[in-house]
């Protein structure tokens, strides 16, 4: 059968068609740059992309770039991938070597018994949920720790293959979570089975105990001293070595269409007024429309603020129990107090570009932008200031004195910890105590891009149920508001903050004007006239409603860990009120009393008219019992696990039945304390040893019957 041109040209139309159908415009969509919601701070970082063949070899891309050293890091919010860029920039500072880091999940690992002798692989590694790893290092934890690993000579593992790797490893976890530093302890187990060598010692860090910095800084110390001795590096003074280059673009102005004062893409920038395009990821967030917020507490001093979000046509899905990544920015006032100690307030709002000089670093926000859209909506300028920070920016300080104390601070432990990490401290507001108020003018913006990390979007469990309504997301958030003891100043949530903010202005307490961020957003594109929006994405998670509704649930949730047991309890009446028979559903709630924090207690009446009915049937008015611990109603404190073991029989009786368990909230002290007392409670009723009862809930755990959102 003979084709003409015609026919090409009308098949390729259908095809094309076709395509873009099926695929729903992901085709033809933005692709977006990996910026905020990925990534942390803006210093070393790869970027596999233009080598054809060879770009997922990092032996290949080392030897590309005459580079000695990788960091990989295995990174959920940024603090592993800061970790691995300060231990690259400190080797390459103090020992002259030619470091890089690298993202694991931009490489393959099938070539790493070629791995060059002379060169050593670093591992930062944080531990995730009950011991996974981070979303980025799956794939490369998966390979490297199953049974069958092989690589490309073939070698099995009794021939030890990776015998002339040489390594270091440190691993981020929280000593709360079961399976602490899960991930790093079991890289290592394994490495060590497949004959690595590893300079120094295994490190690790536990956010548990507050520990994390110092426990880097042991850890760096003294592997720095092994790995000194053992390659025979000469130590130089470290000085500062910029991988990044910011240039005054004095032809720009802000205003212009390409310079992004705000924009997280070029998606977004190029979106101009309108809509930007989805789908809406991790790296592209949607702003979606605020439709409702309001304050939960009744109190002069505390604040909760339950937001409603409208996503109808933006293509998010999320079902009930999954978080809601809040993109946040940096209130006005620290802008300006941040700006104002580096002398960077009057060029606020020049334009600049921002460019890798070593080009295995990468830029982690879009340019050209302005210094204060950088500190305004890209750099975690509140959070706590790590010591060492302080020792690194002392060699820009404005005077001698100032010098002095930055390194005396810098360098003493518990001196540092007792006049800054207690007074919860930000880097500006600790610089200016130092210096008396002389501006840091000296300090490069660059070394305070690299230094500082990204300011991270903050999750929120989503408090609504997905089959009630599949395009409203809802929140619950506590403001976050600490006056540290012996300090004048309170230091603000970044996020909460502006969530705190954003529900004045949404219900006109407060002009925008008057705001304490910008609320507007950039070129005012989160206002318009008939909406208020805010960038937002959705992450999935594991924390799910049993597939059958006839199942009992025991939810255990005190203060804002209540959020996705009020979706759970929103699906379930949506069940019930369908005609399915739903499971008696129990709540544990906790709060300081009756009158100030009781969230959501006039919703629950709804459900519970019958509180002592144990046998049902369940329906839409009848399937939920609540237990409110009232901590401080009483001259003994009680909360949730208080309960738990009054209702001991009970709850036994539930577990018996096939109930599944959910703790959300506090992850610090509340989660282990209602594991205990589970534990307790499975031992006394069922007689058998606590020993025993405790494997029970590590066992209900590992099925899944027991689960955990906390933070
Ligand atoms: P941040 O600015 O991030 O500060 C948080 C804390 O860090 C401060 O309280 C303080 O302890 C410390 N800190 C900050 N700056 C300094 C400093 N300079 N010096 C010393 N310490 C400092 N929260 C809810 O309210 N509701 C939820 O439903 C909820 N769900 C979550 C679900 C998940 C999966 C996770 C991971 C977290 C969840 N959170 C929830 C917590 C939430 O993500 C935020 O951490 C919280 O709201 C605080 O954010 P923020 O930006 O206001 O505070």
């Amino acid at each position: 059968m003979a084709v003409d041109l015609l026919d090409i040209i009308v098949l390729s139309v259908i095809l094309l068609g076709t395509l873009a159908y099926f695929t729903k415009g992901s085709l033809w969509a933005v692709e977006s740059e990996d910026f905020p919601g990925s990534g942390s701070n803006a210093g070393f970082g790869s970027s596999a992309g233009d080598e054809g063949d060879n770009d997922r070899s990092i032996i290949y891309k080392l030897e590309k770039n005459d580079k000695s050293v990788v960091i990989f890091y295995g990174s959920q919010t940024g603090t592993a991938e800061d970790y691995a860029s300060r231990l690259a920039k400190e080797a390459s500072s103090r020992f002259g070597l030619k470091t890089m880091t690298a993202d694991v999940e931009d490489y393959d690992f099938e070539n790493l018994d070629q791995f060059p002798e002379d060169k050593v692989i670093g591992f930062v590694m944080a531990s995730y949920g009950e011991g996974e790893p981070t979303d980025n290092a799956v794939a490369f934890y998966e390979f490297i720790t199953s049974e069958d690993v092989s690589f490309s000579n073939g070698e099995s593992v009794d021939e030890k293959p990776l015998r002339n790797l040489n390594y270091v490893i440190f691993g981020l976890g929280n000593n709360t979570y079961e399976h602490f530093n899960a991930v790093s302890r079991n890289l290592e187990k394994v490495l060590q089975k497949l004959g690595a060598n590893r300079i120094g010692r295994y490190g690790e860090g536990d956010d548990g105990n507050g520990t994390m910095e110092e426990d880097y800084l042991e850890w760096k110390d003294d592997i720095f001293a092994d790995w000194k001795q053992a390659k025979g590096l000469d130590e130089q003074d470290a000085v500062y070595e910029p991988v990044l280059k910011v240039t005054p673009l004095i032809d720009e102005v802000a205003e212009s269409d390409s310079v992004f004062v705000g924009e997280v893409n070029k998606n977004h920038l190029s979106a101009g007024n309108g809509p930007a395009k989805g789908p809406f990821t991790a790296s592209n967030p949607y702003l979606a429309k605020v439709v409702k917020s309001t304050e939960l507490f009744n109190s002069d001093s505390r604040n909760c603020i339950h937001l409603e979000l409208d996503i109808s046509g933006s293509g998010l899905r999320y079902t009930t129990g999954d978080h809601l990544a809040f993109w946040s920015q940096n209130s006005n006032e620290e802008v300006e107090r941040f700006l104002s100690i580096f002398g960077l307030t009057e060029s606020a709002n020049e334009v600049i570009d921002v460019k890798a000089i070593d080009p295995t670093a990468k830029v982690r926000f879009p340019v050209p932008t302005t210094y204060d859209t950088v500190v305004r909506y890209y750099l975690e300028i509140n959070g706590p200031v790590s010591r060492q920070l302080l020792s690194s920016i002392a060699a820009f300080a404005p005077n001698e004195t100032a010098k002095e104390d930055a390194l005396k601070l810098g360098s003493n432990k518990e001196l540092f910890h007792s006049s800054v990490t207690q007074h919860y401290l930000n880097t500006a507001r600790l610089l200016a105590q130092i210096s008396r108020g002389a501006v840091w003018d000296k300090v490069p913006f660059a070394f305070l891009i690299e230094s500082l990390q990204h300011l991270q979007p903050r999750y929120y469990s989503i408090s609504s149920s997905s089959l009630v309504n599949k395009d409203l997301i809802s929140i619950t958030a506590a403001v976050e508001s600490i006056q540290p003891e012996g300090s004048d100043h309170v230091l603000k949530g970044v996020a909460t903050n502006y969530i705190f903010d954003l529900k004045k202005s949404f219900n006109k307490e407060i002009s925008t004007k008057d705001a304490k961020y910008n609320i507007a957003g950039p070129r005012g594109k989160y206002i318009t006239e008939t909406a208020t929006t805010v960038p937002i994405h959705v992450r999935h998670s594991n924390f799910k409603l049993p597939s059958s509704p006839q199942k009992p649930i025991i939810m255990i949730g005190p203060g804002t860990g209540v959020a996705p047991f009020r979706g759970f309890i929103h699906e379930r009446a949506a069940q019930a009120a369908k005609g399915t028979p739903v499971g008696k559903s129990l709540l544990f709630f906790g709060c300081r009393n009756r009158t100030e924090d009781n969230i959501y207690a006039d919703e629950w009446v709804k459900y519970t008219h019958e509180p002592e009915n144990k046998n049902g049937p369940f329906n839409e008015t009848n399937f939920l019992q609540v237990e409110t611990a009232f901590s401080r109603e009483s001259a003994q404190k009680v909360y949730v696990q208080h309960l738990l073991e009054q209702k001991a029989a009970y709850i036994d009786e539930l577990l018996k039945q096939g109930a599944f368990v959910y703790v959300c909230g506090d992850a610090q002290r509340m989660a282990r304390d209602v594991q205990s007392a589970l534990a307790r409670i499975i031992s006394s009723q069922r007689n058998i040893s606590l020993e025993k009862g405790e494997e029970t809930v590590k066992a209900m755990k590992a099925q899944n019957i027991y689960q955990e959102d906390v933070w």
